[in-house]
């Protein structure tokens, strides 16, 4: 048995996308049967192949919201999920603008993409949807897309926690409270509160706010602004007392049942 999180990128924001200044191709859990890539921005196709990781293995893709940074390479990925459109396979969850659009949010994802795959579905929060052997449950988020979501994924090693680009809402408190992985899209750090996102104090109230904190909290999705990750990261275990690491390009996780392999 296998559960795994390998890193793309780990930039977000217009500045870091535009710039490249951090890479911005998501990143993907990894389970026996579950080859999942989450959001993949700009240059996640690219990424993939610079790691050697066969973007041909990919079976499911999760856009979180309608902004590029999250959606930009998803028909790449889909044309790989389904052989190159000669094979109607595979699963693509999303926000409800991401697959079917809404107001001046269109489709990221073609109709003639989307007739490739074996399920298509938007999900709100709180509602569930299971993708091969694996529970996804959207959570809530406050951002630009008022349809954007993240997740909560199952797996035999505990559960992965993904809060996509939110404010701090008291309700994802509850929705990730005793996930053994957090990846909390951080654009901002210390006292840089911006609307729409988290910064570290965000995360600092919502991870001391659990009630079963989680083993590790991964930082993604960072700003230009995230001048000094590591020092964030200390910063932020310093007061929480969870384990915290920056994402980075090319950084693998492996869950196992009494550790976490990093
Ligand atoms: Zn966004």
């Amino acid at each position: 048995m296998n559960v795994e999180i390998i890193f793309l990128g780990s930039g977000g924001g217009r500045w870091a996308t535009i710039t490249q200044k951090k890479p911005t191709g998501g990143f993907r859990i990894h389970t026996d049967k579950l080859k999942l890539h989450v959001d993949p921005g700009p240059g996640a196709i690219v990424r993939l192949n610079e790691l050697k990781i066969s973007p041909w293995k990919t079976n499911s893709l999760f856009i979180s919201h309608c902004h590029p940074d999250h959606y930009n390479d998803g028909e790449i990925l889909v044309e790989a999920i389904t052989n190159g459109m000669t094979r109607r396979r595979g699963a693509f969850i999303g926000s409800l603008t991401a697959v079917k659009g809404f107001g001046d949010y269109e489709y990221v994802i073609s109709k003639y993409h989307q007739s490739k795959l074996e399920l298509v579905k938007a999900l709100f929060p709180g509602e569930e949807v299971k993708v091969y052997d694996h529970i996804i449950r959207a959570t809530h988020t406050k951002h630009g897309d008022p349809f954007g979501i993240g997740f909560r994924l199952k797996t035999i090693y505990g559960d992965i926690g993904y809060t996509s680009d939110t404010e701090f809402i008291p309700k994802l408190i509850d929705e990730f409270d005793g996930v053994r992985v957090l990846v909390a899209n951080i654009v901002r750090k210390k006292n840089e509160k911006v609307r729409g996102h988290l910064c570290s104090n965000d995360v600092i109230d919502l991870i001391n706010s659990m009630e079963n904190k989680p083993e590790l909290l991964i930082m993604n999705h960072m700003g230009v602004k995230m001048t000094n990750p590591i020092s964030e990261a200390k910063y932020i275990e310093s007061l929480t007392n969870v384990k915290t690491i920056p994402a980075k390009l090319g950084l693998r996780i492996e869950l196992l049942k009494n550790k976490i392999v990093l």
